[in-house]
């Protein structure tokens, strides 16, 4: 039944793997709600929602029937020249959406393509204004924005999976979150000194995920704006992973209250069916290109730019996101992955279990092995796939309490959390 599995496999290159001492890819036949279902018949609860993406839950009836209808009407029509109703319907909803002005949606496939093109919005904001050399960034410790060359100048250049190419490409300013008076006070100085080369902040508001599920306050989000805004540098916030309700609220940055200039969206805009993407920029921003020479305009177009089908499948999950039952699911999750994570905390090598939303987190001390640990979970009929030193789940809204309790039985089992603490 899975005889195109070893047939392929010599020609399948795979993601973050060492192929040679890897274990073996798990041969999907389908999905179903938070259920994903194998070639053997095994049916693994989803502890991940495939890197974050699938936030209703796979095969969602609604979203389907989106898809469905636009794959007969137009499956794909150049965006260059062309304009189709599920783009512009899209574009409409997500300013309304987003908080501040928040209002123009340059869209595109991937997240680190969102975030490159957030890059060049900053960068050109500057020189459309006759503002010269203000073209690097200020990121974060922690922080990950994306796989392509650069995107992975800002990530973390330690926590980070892009070590091996330090020097390759133009270094930035990766500095300290400013978490408390001394690193604020790091980072104002740094923009005093700095700031006339630098173009934005760029940070994961509320948790920086890929780089270790690492939580910090609202405040540091107020503060990032109050120093962005006293150095006149502009604030980009990453919520590629935070966005569409993960943290509890639809945006990290409306739950703040902060805005930024220009926001990144990805993951779950399609609920996790199609790859979309967007950048969207303030007006503030999206004025600097509006002019009548050709020079100022931004030169930038993916080939399937605004997808009619992902487009339609994105609507569709907003009309679900409209509808507001996520809210209080994403507050039983929370309280479920609490309850169900807390007794790690006596494992051996933990030093940490933190929840935020749909997010649940166990931290240990040193890098974990990740492939070991997934073969347990998927062993007790679970998907979790540890990262880095941590083990997390950021399972679909639609799961059940009894697929929950699944999911944390197998962590606590896994990990040996005490008997007592269980
Ligand atoms: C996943 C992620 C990206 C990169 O998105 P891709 O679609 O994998 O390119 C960028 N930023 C954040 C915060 C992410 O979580």
């Amino acid at each position: 039944m899975t005889d195109w599995l070893d047939r392929g496999a010599p020609h399948v290159w795979r993601p973050y793997c060492q192929m040679k001492t890897a274990p073996a890819p798990l041969p999907v036949a389908r999905t179903d709600g938070a259920r994903i279902i194998l070639e053997d018949g095994r049916e693994l609860v989803d502890g991940i929602a495939s890197w974050w993406t699938a936030c209703h839950g796979y095969n969602h009836p609604h979203i389907a029937k989106a898809v469905a209808d636009q794959l007969v009407r137009a499956p794909h029509v150049m965006f260059g020249g062309l304009a189709h109703a599920p783009a512009y319907d899209l574009a409409r909803r997500l300013a309304a959406l987003l908080p501040g002005d928040l209002d123009h949606v340059f869209f595109a496939e991937s997240g680190s393509v969102s975030v490159e093109i957030a890059m060049k919005m900053a960068i050109q904001f500057w020189i459309n204004r006759g503002v010269s050399g203000r073209s690097k960034f200020v990121s974060f410790l922690g922080g990950y924005h994306g796989d392509t060359l650069a995107t992975m100048t800002i990530c973390d250049p330690e926590e980070g999976m892009h070590s091996l190419f330090s020097g390759v490409m133009p270094s930035q300013h990766v500095v300290a979150l400013p978490l408390d008076r001394d690193s604020e006070a790091a980072l104002d100085a740094l923009l005093a000194e700095k700031g006339y080369e630098i173009a934005a902040l760029i940070v994961e508001p509320r948790i920086q995920g890929a780089g270790g599920m690492l939580i910090h306050d609202d405040e540091v989000l107020r503060r990032l704006r109050v120093l962005a805004d006293r150095h006149e540098v502009l604030l980009i916030f990453d919520e590629i992973f935070t966005g569409f309700g993960r943290t509890g609220d639809l945006f990290a940055c409306q739950g703040a209250g902060v805005t930024p200039d220009i926001i990144t969206l990805s993951k779950a805009l399609t609920g996790g069916t199609l790859p979309l993407s967007a950048a969207v920029a303030s007006r503030r921003i999206f004025e600097a290109f509006w002019s009548d020479d050709a020079e100022a305009a931004l030169m930038h177009g993916p080939t399937y730019m605004a997808n009619p089908l992902a487009c339609a499948a994105a609507g569709a999950s907003l009309d679900l996101f409209e509808a507001g039952d996520w809210k209080a699911d994403v507050a039983r999750i929370e309280l479920a992955l609490r309850r169900g994570l807390e007794p790690c905390r006596g494992a051996a090598g933990v030093v940490d279990v933190r929840t935020l939303g749909a997010i649940g987190v166990v931290e240990f001390e040193t890098a974990v092995d990740a492939g070991g640990l997934c073969q347990q979970f998927a062993e007790l009929g679970c998907w979790i796939r540890p990262m880095g030193k941590v083990v997390y789940l950021t399972p679909p809204f639609v799961i059940t309490d009894a697929e929950l309790g699944r999911l944390t039985a197998a962590i606590q089992k896994v990990l040996g959390a005490p008997a007592a603490a269980r």
